[in-house]
């Protein structure tokens, strides 16, 4: 086995514009922190004393160039910052009681992203670009091992691709790795692994492939191109779907969010064939069919960040939960299209992110009741039920 904190892999092009890491005091010795320390010792330092300092963050610098990180031109693009986190790591997905939610559990191991897709939810989120990193993963184990022992007869659907991407970092944290590893000891939980790029560094350390799921997302090769800024093709994305399945693992796909422009139903189509092409009906665990929807302030920063995005001028409702959605004709038409494509090609395990009852018949002629409940379904999924 390769001893992964030997510089072996090369800093992936989306991580080329890193200038600095700030650390906090406290996890300054945590074994996550040593290591990125490691792994991006070309880059200055800036240990950060207190967290606890009113007003401006106190830092000191230690290393040449260090900037203070107190907000610059992009909002801190470029700056990981190994955070001493004191929040709950183990949470519930922010679905709303509006609309059928798939009833995931979120372990919340850091926030932000280095890609730059148009559409992404966090620009609303967050008010900078900083990448944070939870780096005192002891105190993480510690909550995930309370709830588990808390509950010995439950199963846990668990995902970390809800405030960042599952892997985007992985190459200078290793932080999937570590968390495959520890939870190799609770097969009640299955761990999904979403992401836009290719990382499969945290394989070999996976006790039961049949319970942890790489996922990616899918969408129409024209927005992966246009609208996924930093993100590997979809030829990539898939070919390291297949590697996984060869390795064991079932994967998971998600196409969220479908969306408009012309010549969609080509284009997605298109994406069905490759997936064809390159998975088998059986190696798919679930696969996830979302619409455009965003909250209002999303727009506003699509329209700074991404002047490219043409879709947000299509026509749109507030939905239930205060969204804006595309109408429903169109949502429908899109969703089905897709989902009927996926279905002609014999993939099953098909489910809407955040839809309506109306919606989910429309689409698929039933209701989330009839496969039992989704989160129910989705836990079943998950486990190769
Ligand atoms: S990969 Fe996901 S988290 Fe990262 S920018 Fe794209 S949508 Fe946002």
């Amino acid at each position: 086995m390769h001893n992964l904190d030997k510089p072996v892999f090369q800093v992936p092009e989306y991580l080329r514009h890193l200038r600095q890491v700030i650390v906090d005091r406290s996890v300054l010795d945590a074994p996550l922190a040593q290591r990125v320390l490691r792994r991006l010792g070309h880059l200055p330092v800036v240990i950060r004393e207190s967290e606890f300092d009113p007003g401006r963050m106190h830092l000191t610098s230690v290393g040449k160039g260090a900037e203070d990180g107190s907000g610059s031109k992009d909002s801190g693009s470029g700056t990981v910052y190994l955070k001493h986190y004191r929040g709950r790591f183990l949470r519930s997905c922010p679905g709303t009681r509006h609309y059928h939610c798939c009833a995931y559990r979120i372990v919340h191991i850091g926030e932000n992203c280095p890609l730059s897709c148009s559409y992404c939810i966090l620009q609303a989120y967050f008010q900078d670009r900083v990448l944070k990193v939870w780096a005192n993963q002891a105190d993480l184990f510690a909550e995930l091992e309370s709830a588990f022992s808390e509950r010995p007869d439950r199963r846990w659907r668990l995902g970390t691709g809800e405030f960042t991407d599952s892997l985007t970092l992985e190459p200078v944290t290793g932080y999937s790795r570590d968390l495959v590893g520890f939870l190799g000891a609770y097969p009640q939980t299955c761990l999904e692994l979403k992401s836009k790029v290719v990382d499969l560094s945290w394989m070999d350390q996976v006790a039961r492939p049949d319970r942890v799921l790489p996922a990616w997302s899918m969408n129409a090769p024209e927005i992966q191109a246009r609208e996924e800024g930093g993100s590997v093709s979809l030829e990539e994305r898939l070919r390291a779907a297949r590697a996984c399945t060869q390795a064991g693992f079932r994967v998971c796909l998600h196409f969220d969010p479908v969306i408009p422009f012309p010549g969609w139903e080509r284009g997605y189509a298109r994406t069905v064939e490759m997936i064809k092409d390159h998975l088998r009906p059986e190696d798919v665990a679930y696969i996830s069919l979302g619409s455009l929807r965003f909250m209002p302030e999303l727009k506003q920063r699509i329209e700074e960040n991404h002047p490219q995005a043409r879709y947000i001028y299509a026509e749109f409702i507030t939905g239930l939960d205060g969204k804006q959605r595309l109408l429903r004709p169109l949502r429908v038409r899109q969703l089905r299209h897709v989902a009927e494509t996926l279905r002609r090609a014999g993939f099953q395990g098909l489910y809407l992110c955040m839809e309506s009852d109306e919606v989910w018949n429309a689409v698929f002629g039933y209701m989330p009741k009839e496969l039992g409940g989704l989160g129910r379904y989705l836990m079943r999924r998950a486990f190769g039920e």
